[in-house]
This record gives structure tokens, sequence and C-alpha cells, in this order.
């Protein structure tokens, strides 16, 4: 499946749109439709059993968009937040100058250059412009990754606001609130969902890379020490994550950074295999006390621990786990698109999947009035799909493609003896229940 037919797809049966679209769209913006923002609140919802839920001392936080300035001044985004950018003189097309130079190498040594080094490189090299093919750059001027607006009605800086870049400020800035109001000891987690923005001009890949996006984030506040084996705990059970949610491990693997930010001790990012390459999913970093020391310095109020079982006072360690919440939805629908015998399926797990049953009158007239009353009954208890158009044979591949688990249709048996015919998407298996077992049924196979 490429990108092109995974956008189509998307698009037609209501997973995806263009945003913007009746204006011609707005670039690298995408709305996500009735089963798209039905598939991604359940992925949320099975980050949340997975990360707060069914682990110890861990907290959900929803912090604001909005921060105080300062925090941005503390974190390093307002200083050194920017892409280094270069125009090409011939065809005016812009261009990241690392990723010119790493496509060109197919390493990922621009990563590591400065400007000089990226433009001394790009010179002794030839590299050419991807569009045009000449090698005539102007110089990289760094361009801001975050968004400014302002508070209040006058535009000057000091009622400048920012979009938050990133989620994470927000778990860091609120550390001491809610190791209080939780009584939390270390080690401890805040995860977050929510929404981030980057002034990105770089071209997207469908939802892979987007100015508005989607993070779940984790910080694991922890004592210095303990630190890498958390680093190397959450690694792992990232990439746990991906394969109970029915990622092929083949189509994970980890890529640690030889290049660090200049906080990190560690990082590494968890990778799917789309069909453009491998893409980052997640990033883990052992971020060290650098945040909440600067926190520190920079509101001039203690971020220290006090140590019950040592009675001492420290900063913690923290260690960062993000997930892309789009880009994971993009690689759960690749991982899951099959097309078997041309039948089109997308073998989403039951629990993601945005309907959970379908109920089909076989013959409409005759069993339509039957079939909405199961339907009720089912929609009290699942997302439930009510179809009644076309023929049977259709309604089961419309259900398949937009990965609906379970079909059930109701003909005169149901009428005469309260039974259903129950239709498994993957197996295309069907079993007769009765009406009483129905909820049952479908509640146990759709855990996760
Ligand atoms: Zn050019």
């Amino acid at each position: 499946m490429d990108m092109e037919k995974m956008v189509n797809l998307c698009k037609q049966y209501g997973f995806i749109f263009q945003g913007s679209e009746i204006y011609g769209g707005l670039a690298n913006t995408w709305d996500y439709g009735p089963l798209g923002s039905r598939l991604k609140n359940n992925v949320k919802d099975a980050w949340r059993k997975k990360f707060i839920q069914e682990r110890d001392n861990a907290y959900e936080l929803d912090a604001d968009i909005l921060m105080h300035p300062m925090v941005w001044k503390a974190s390093g985004h307002v200083d050194s937040f920017a892409d280094p950018l270069i125009d090409c003189r011939e065809c005016k097309t812009r261009h990241r100058a690392d990723n010119l130079i790493n496509d060109f190498s197919n390493s990922s040594i621009g990563d590591a250059m400065t400007n000089e080094e990226m433009i001394r490189y790009i010179n002794e090299n030839k590299v050419p412009c991807p569009k045009c093919g000449k090698t005539n750059f102007t110089d990289i001027r760094q361009f801001k990754l975050m968004f400014e607006t302002y508070r209040g009605v006058t535009q000057d800086s000091k009622s400048v606001v920012y979009l938050r870049p990133e989620n994470a400020q927000g778990e860091y800035v609120n550390f001491l609130n809610v190791q209080r109001s939780m009584r939390a000891k270390l080690p401890f987690s805040i995860g977050q969902i929510g929404k981030a923005f980057r002034n990105e001009i770089t071209p997207g890949n469908f939802t892979f890379r987007t100015i508005e996006f989607e993070q779940m984030e984790y910080q694991t506040f922890c004592k210095k020490g303990d630190d890498m084996n958390l680093y190397e705990y959450f690694k792992q059970y990232g990439k746990k994550f991906y394969m109970d949610l029915g990622i092929k491990e083949e189509h994970l693997r980890f890529h640690d950074h030889e290049k660090l930010a200049h906080y990190a001790k560690a990082a590494c990012d968890i990778e799917y295999k789309f069909p453009f390459g491998w893409g980052e999913v997640n990033g883990t970093h052992n971020r060290t006390d650098f945040d909440l020391t600067r926190h520190q310095e920079y509101s001039g109020v203690k971020q220290e621990y006090l140590d019950p079982d040592t009675n001492t006072k420290y900063i913690p360690y923290i260690i960062e786990s993000t997930y892309g919440l789009d880009r994971t939805v993009l690689a759960l629908l690749f991982e899951a698109y099959e097309v078997v015998d041309d039948r089109e399926v997308l073998k989403l797990h039951p629990y993601l999947a945005p309907y959970k049953v379908a109920v089909l009158p076989l013959i409409k007239k005759n069993h339509s009035e039957k079939a909405k009353e199961i339907y009720q009954l089912l929609s009290k208890n699942f997302m439930t799909n009510y179809d009644e158009a076309g023929n049977i044979g259709k309604r089961y591949r419309r259900n398949d493609v937009i990965g609906t688990p379970f079909c059930v249709t109701i003909d005169d048996e149901t009428i005469n003896n309260n039974t259903v015919t129950i239709r498994e998407r993957d197996t295309m298996e069907q079993t007769t229940i009765n009406v009483s077992e129905l909820v049952d049924y479908i509640e146990k196979r759709i855990k996760f």
C-alpha cells in the first residue's frame, strides 16, 4: 500500500481529510473524520490503560497549551529551537540544510554539523538541489519553529505567548504540584496527551509531519543512578506497547542517537517501517536533571525532592518517552491494511476499531425493525454501525475495509428464535448465537 492510496482510502471512508479542503487546503494540516477520530481516541485509551492505569505511581495531567513565556526561555526553545534553512538560488526552493546532506550522503551526518560545517560540506561535495540539480545555495538562516501569538490588545514583545512546541514543559512545571497533591514517591510518572505546534516547512508525508500534532507524553521522575535502568525499561515498554497494538516486530526498530541534545544523556527512537522508509513514532530520552534545574534557575522556585529514605534533598532526573499520536495512527493504518483474495480488510486490533460491531438486517423490509432493536441494545455498550443499504456481501466488504471486527446479521431466525449470525472480520467465520449472549461475546473479544 503506498501513501497516495492510503490518503485516498482515509478520505473515502471518513478517517482523515485534508484540512480546509474547500479552500484548497492548508499545507500539512489534516482533519480526522468520524472514523479517524474514533481510531485516534481508541489509541489514546489504549495508551492511558498501559501507561496510567496499569502502572504504579503514574498520574495523568492536562496542562494548558499556552504557558508563561519564561517556560520557553528556561527550556531553551526561545533561543535555539530553529531549523537551518537554505534556499536554492536557481529554482528558489527552500530546503533544510541538514536534510539535504543526510539525503545526499544517505546517512545522518548532517544532524551533528554546525551551520558552517554544513555550508562547507555542501560546497565541497557539490550537493545538488533535489529540485533542479544545480548547486547554488544561499547562506543558512535559522528558521524559528515556535508559533508566536499575542495576548491582550497590543502586539509587543511583552505580550508574546507561544503555542507549545512540545507537551513536556507542562509536566515539568507541575512536578511539585503533582508530587505533593498525590503524595508521590520517586520514581513516579506524569503522562499527558495533548496538542503541540511546530512551524515546519518540510513536506509532510501525509500525517507523519504536520504543523499541529498530538503527543502522548510520559515523564518519569527518578533518582540519579536509577535513570539508565528506567531508560532501558521504557524503550522496551514502548516497543511492547506497539506490538500489543498489533504491529509486527519486524516493522519496528530502535534507532539510538549518536548526536545527543545538550540536555540528554541517552536518546533512542522507535521507528516504524512506513512506505516512505523508517520513521520515528516514539522518542525516549534520558534528560538528566537538566529541565528541573533550569526551571529552578528561571523561576526561583526550588524543584527539589525530599527523599524520605535518606532524608536528603535533590533535583530528580527525568526519563521522557513521547509517542506521536498521529504517527502511531498512521502506522496502525498501514499495518492493518491487507488485501485478501481481493477483499480489502483493515485488521485493526478490535480494541482500536472505530466500530466494534455492525448490525445488518438481511432484508431491509423484513428485518430492519428487529435489527434496530438490536442496534439499540449494542450501542449502549459499543460503537455500533447500522447498515441496511445494499446487498449483504457489499455491507460485509464495507465493514471489513473500515476494520469492524464483528458483523451481526438479523434474519428470520432472529425474529423466530432470537438468534443472530455473527461474522468475524479476519476469518469470515460465522457463528450463530442467542441475542442474550451477544454483548458478552463481543466484550470478551475486544479487550486490550
Ligand atoms: Zn534548485
